[in-house]
């Protein structure tokens, strides 16, 4: 083999575009970051897995890194490094940059931490037939049948009828019980399993077993129902009426694991999206930069964004006026000045259903972050499609910081679609793109993704704030 590249060779280097997987060309150093980079990040996943949960956890992280609380109306100065909590379930993350604001506006990075699960009815502890349930109403889109038979953690919040709240957490801990959800057996399961997918179980057949002792007294009706309510009671205090203003979801109890013999990806449940969420809240605690950055989490991205915690609330507009104002910078600058990066996951490309998938334009699995123009279905109906001025903006900053990274479409025109923040924050008039990570089996309780696609995402946020 000659070294020397034919002509044709030389030109196809210059002329011709090809993903890069990111394994391939990470130098052993940049491997070893990679992979240090996963374990933080794993360890994210298992401290949190609601979005009560991530808030609380960034918060802590922050005040470890100085970043002390802001209220509206609070003064600001350059160099401050603060955070904001709305209502306990959404954290906006920010550092005050030393760049004129109204000429440079806000370095946003907006993600969820909310994530597809089984969420408890009001009312909902009954028993039947030997065992104690809990009823419940899913929470985003997912595939039904998928939630069964695997163990369940409970997770949640209480308020009780004179206002004390509660935090509940069962199933994490190794000693601790779990919790399942029923599936039939194959050997009754002939016509479950000759229905659509969509029925094999629907929505109310989703009751979570929580029991099986009967309450020891022969005078009492309903003595399984009875004996989980004194095990709560004496746990917790809890009696069957605080329900009515709970809210407790149940999540797979399994933790972050490596998957592979050779450890390249992460098998977890809820990478979607605190697999943007890390990063952009760890690209803002531990990164000095001249621009006023924001790492904005949100909640509710699973049901429409809709809601006080979701992006479409006005909280996250207010906050950006308060600090314009407090910087005494005209906000309507601010915004027309500030970009966003829409950091929320797609779908990385299964080889084992190709039919999906438009193979040129899906996101390639270890090929870095992924960029999506437009997301939304059909003509790109409920899509913020970015303009080719700002995506070749971010392009140059990726270029560069040489950041691996590539560009996604979730699955192949008219097959299917879906939305993120990006359209609310561009709504804002803030030039705003997608950007995040490919997800195999995406809303599934356990997903996987590449750790080399998670370190590339965070690097991309660094080259973005810097
Ligand atoms: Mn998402
Ligand atoms: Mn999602």
């Amino acid at each position: 083999m000659s070294e020397k590249k034919s002509k044709g060779q030389e030109l196809q280097k210059k002329l011709t575009y090809k993903k890069r997987n990111y394994y391939e060309t990470a130098s052993k150093e940049e491997k070893k970051e990679i992979f240090a980079y996963a374990k933080g990040y794993m360890a994210f996943l298992d401290a949190a897995k609601t979005e009560r949960e991530a808030c609380a956890l960034s918060v802590e992280m922050a005040k470890a890194e100085g970043f002390t609380e802001y209220k509206f109306g609070d003064p600001l100065k350059v160099g401050d490094k603060k955070y904001f909590v709305n209502r306990g379930k959404s954290v906006v993350v920010f550092r005050v940059g030393t760049k004129d604001l109204e000429e440079d506006g806000f370095r946003i990075i907006a993600s969820h931490i909310d994530a597809p699960r089984i969420d408890i009815k009001q009312n909902p502890l009954y028993e039947d037939s030997g065992m104690a349930f809990l009823k419940t109403h899913y929470y985003g889109g997912i595939k039904k049948y998928q939630w069964t038979a695997i163990p369940l953690a409970l997770h949640g919040t209480v308020i009780l009828k004179d206002g004390k709240k509660l935090d509940i957490r069962v199933g994490e801990d190794a000693k601790d019980p779990v919790f399942y959800i029923n599936d039939l057996l194959p050997h009754l399961g002939h016509d479950q399993m000759a229905g659509s997918a969509n029925k094999i179980v629907d929505g109310e057949q989703l009751n979570v077993v929580v029991g099986g002792l009967p309450y020891p007294d022969e005078d009492v009706g309903d003595k399984i129902k009875l004996n989980v309510l004194s095990v709560l009671y004496e746990k917790y205090g809890i009696c069957e009426e605080d329900f009515l203003s709970a809210e407790l979801s149940a999540v797979p109890a399994y933790g972050a694991r490596d998957v592979g013999f050779d450890r390249a990806l992460i098998g977890a449940y809820g990478h979607d999206d605190r697999v943007c969420a890390y990063p952009a809240l760890t690209a803002v605690l531990y990164n000095e930069t001249p621009h006023t950055v924001l790492a904005m989490l949100v909640d509710k991205e699973e049901i429409g964004s809709e809601g006080t915690t979701g992006i479409q609330c006005k909280v996250y507009e207010d906050l950006m006026e308060e600090i314009s104002l407090a910087l005494g910078a005209n906000f309507r600058k601010v915004r027309m000045a500030s970009k966003c990066l829409s950091s929320d996951v797609t779908a990385a490309y299964d080889p084992n259903f190709p039919g999906v998938y438009e193979k040129m334009n899906a996101a390639m699995l270890s090929c870095g972050t992924a960029m999506c123009k437009f997301t939304g279905s059909r003509g790109k109906s409920g899509s913020n499609d970015a303009n080719a001025e700002f995506v070749g903006e971010v392009r140059k900053m990726f270029a560069e910081e040489d950041v691996v990274w590539q560009t996604a479409e979730l699955g192949k025109v008219d097959v299917g679609g879906g939305g993120t923040v990006a359209k609310f924050v561009a709504n804002l008039n803030i030039d705003t793109v997608d950007l995040g990570v490919p997800v195999i089996s995406m809303h599934a309780p356990w997903e996987v993704v590449s750790k080399a696609d998670v370190y590339s995402n965070y690097r991309a946020f660094l080259a973005f704030m810097k």
